[in-house]
């Protein structure tokens, strides 16, 4: 057996190599046997291949050069991948494949070991954090955003609900001199679910309990149904994670349209429920602030600031898991075609970019940020300290700053003193 054809056969063992249509596989082969590609090398190659179908732009055997130097070829290779990847994106001939249509998963629920209550699972000392406590109320998720890293760390069609979770919360001993800030969302959407398990109910009592807790429901579901029905304690504030439509149509699956989250937000103002907004990830592709623009006009016409609380910012970040995880799905994505750079041990945009976008966005906001009293907080979510100052003009020195400078915000707009 011919060594090579050995070590190749070696090499896609653990690759994605069967995943990529037989031309591919059979066109890979035969170049692998002329040009003899080193193992990471061919690794690379499988993984490009994969990429480039995923967004669905030209296969990798279009992109070969014909020179007869193994060097030659892979650079060029790299080169003419790396172009596809960086070139501003366009969602216009996009055709989606294996999305979703509805949501199919099974319900379990069991008593869990320990309490989800912890610090967020994504902040990290190399970025400027708010030291949100993120409590999860439910395990996996029904909605399929292809950026999300939860995805990652739960099996998709099983939602899971711990049959102990009230109590805990009963039980939970916090200091009634202390402001805390509490998030659900992380695991799981907040609203989706609605009352299901009684998890409302228990997160309703929670707040009513705890009035120094300020408990946040981050969501894309329009399911608001048990706020409407139910009186909210102040101290509970609402937030939706928005995006374009192109995104949410594209990225989001089976997440709530644009139109019905901002009037499911509408609504819970009405109902004297204090809102905010998530723009994160902001995604960079053609026309893509002219499109978000007309996001952010929409809400400061449709809300005024004494209702919405915050509005944060955010962008792609992915870690290697995530990334592998969306290789090897089925579908077509174009969330990972992007020009990456290092932030932080995780890949993102450069830094040019996330200030274009960032600054943008603050500035569409401007009515929001008058130096009013009504003034809503505004703040980047795991962006490194400096991108605060590109951004804003001003930067905390400590995460403890931001989650005070926060906190103390949150609390005057819901008419509660802050606990220090
Ligand atoms: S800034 Fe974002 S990542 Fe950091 S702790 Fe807050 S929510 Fe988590």
């Amino acid at each position: 057996m011919n060594t090579y054809i050995e070590k190749f056969d070696n090499t896609i063992q653990n690759s994605f190599f069967t995943k990529l249509p037989l031309k591919e596989q059979e066109f890979i082969r035969e170049k692998s046997l002329q040009l003899k590609f080193s193992h990471q090398e061919l690794k690379q190659i499988i993984d490009m291949a994969r990429d480039l179908s995923m967004w669905n732009e030209k296969s990798i055997i279009n992109l070969f050069d014909e020179h007869t130097q193994k060097k030659v070829v892979f650079t060029r290779l790299r080169k003419a991948y790396e172009e596809i990847r960086s070139k501003p994106n366009s969602y216009e001939n996009f055709e989606l494949k294996n999305i979703p249509t509805e949501q199919k998963y099974t319900f379990k629920t069991e008593p869990k070991e320990g309490f989800g209550l912890g610090l967020c699972p994504v902040a990290s000392e190399k970025t400027r954090c708010c030291n949100l406590l993120t409590l999860d109320a439910v395990e996996s998720c029904g909605f399929d955003c292809s950026y999300c890293s939860i995805q990652s760390f739960y099996n998709q069609n099983t939602i899971t609900f711990d049959s102990g979770f009230a109590d805990k919360l009963k039980n939970l001993n916090l200091d009634q001199n202390k402001t805390y800030h509490i998030g659900t969302g992380q695991s799981s959407d907040s609203l989706m679910w609605g009352n299901r398990e009684g998890i409302l109910d228990a997160l309703f009592e929670f707040a009513r309990e705890n009035p120094n807790v300020i408990l946040e429901f981050k969501t894309k579901s329009d399911n608001i149904k048990y706020f409407l029905e139910n009186p909210v304690p102040k101290n509970i504030l609402c937030t939706y994670s928005l995006n374009t439509t192109t995104i949410i149509q594209n990225e989001e699956h089976l997440a709530a349209s644009l139109d019905k989250r901002i009037n499911a937000a509408r609504k819970l103002a009405d109902c004297g429920v204090k809102v905010g907004f998530h723009f994160h990830p902001i995604v960079e592709y053609e026309n893509y602030l002219h499109e978000y623009q007309e996001v952010y006009e929409q809400l400061t016409v449709k809300f005024q600031p004494e209702e919405v609380a915050l509005v944060s910012f955010g962008t792609l970040t992915f870690i290697k898991p995530v990334i592998k995880q969306l290789r090897e799905r089925e579908f077509r994505s174009k969330i990972t075609q992007m020009p990456f750079e290092n932030a932080s041990g995780k890949s993102s945009y450069p830094d040019a970019t996330k200030v274009e976008m960032f600054k943008h966005a603050y500035e569409s906001f401007a009515p929001w940020h008058s130096g009013d009293k009504d003034d809503v907080f505004f703040y980047l979510c795991m962006e490194e300290h400096e991108m605060w100052a590109k951004t804003f003009g001003y930067q905390y020195a400590t995460n403890n700053d931001f989650e005070q400078a926060m906190l103390s915000a949150y609390s005057q707009k819901i008419g509660q003193e802050y606990l220090i």
